[in-house]
């Protein structure tokens, strides 16, 4: 069997019950070695085959994943964050498909979800948003032109922009314009949820100087949106006068 597993965004004990089971038993680990901690591999038996993703091609880990595979073992592929986003897992499932190699996906706590935890807020609020916009402007990996950073802003929901701080005056410029506010609030959080974690809030006036400032070119959330300052209207759910399935209100 190979598993997908989200190791989380960073400190080791963020990590599902299940995806430290899987480390434990695991005879080989496929780990994204740029951004996983290589501390989830103390939690391996000493024998475990460990091997480092970032420095090989889909052909390579393909080839692990088979040979381990025609010989019983168990298999981990540790992706960072939840696997679904992001992780290029689906070009790896859709080949063990074809060789009818049997696999499951454990899903992880994503870096987006950490970095909201880091700065202590929530991505909904009733009268300000109820929407989370996850993105990336392009790199070298395009991102389709409906999709483009102005396009999305206009809906002033929540956003978490990954994989793109490196280009953080393009990022600004095109929030600027969508959300159509220098004072629209951002947080960047580089490395959420490890030791060197670092959180910048600010408004799209400031960020792209202060970022720059403190060096953060990678592995950093661009958070964007006015549920990280300003008003909002208290939950219906734990409103006393609201009645629902599980309490009556107060008449
Ligand atoms: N599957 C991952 C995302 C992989 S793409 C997830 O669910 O988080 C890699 C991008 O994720 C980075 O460029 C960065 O934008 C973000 N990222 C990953 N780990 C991070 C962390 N600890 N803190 C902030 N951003 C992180």
């Amino acid at each position: 069997m190979i598993s997908f597993v989200g190791a989380g965004p960073g400190d080791v004990e963020l990590i599902t019950l299940k995806g430290r089971r899987l480390l434990e038993e695991a005879d080989i680990v496929i780990y994204a070695g740029s951004l996983v901690s290589k501390e989830h591999l103390d939690f391996c038996k000493e024998d475990v085959e460990g091997y480092n993703s970032a420095g090989m091609t889909l052909e390579e880990v393909i080839e692990v994943m088979e040979e381990g595979y025609a010989q019983d073992k168990k298999i981990v592929r540790l992706h960072t964050g939840d696997p679904t986003i992001y992780g290029a897992i689906r070009e790896q499932m859709d080949i063990l498909e074809e060789k009818e190699i049997d696999f499951e996906v454990v899903p992880g706590v994503s870096s987006f979800t950490a970095a909201g935890a880091a700065i202590k807020r929530e991505f909904t609020l009733p009268d300000v948003t109820q929407t989370i916009i996850l993105t990336r402007i392009k790199g070298r990996t395009p991102v389709p032109e409906k999709e483009n950073l102005v396009k999305l802003a206009k809906h002033k929901a929540s956003m978490a922009i990954f994989l793109s701080v490196q280009d953080i005056d393009t990022v600004v410029e095109e929030l600027i314009e969508g959300y159509g506010s220098e004072d629209t609030p951002v947080a960047v959080v580089y490395k959420a949820s490890w030791e060197d974690e670092k959180i910048i809030i600010g408004t799209l006036k400031d960020i792209a100087e202060r970022v720059k400032s403190e060096g953060i070119n990678k592995t950093a959330q661009i958070l964007v949106g006015n549920f990280i300052q300003g008003a909002y209207e208290r939950s219906k759910l734990y409103d006393p006068t609201f009645t629902h399935e599980y309490r009556d209100g107060i008449k």
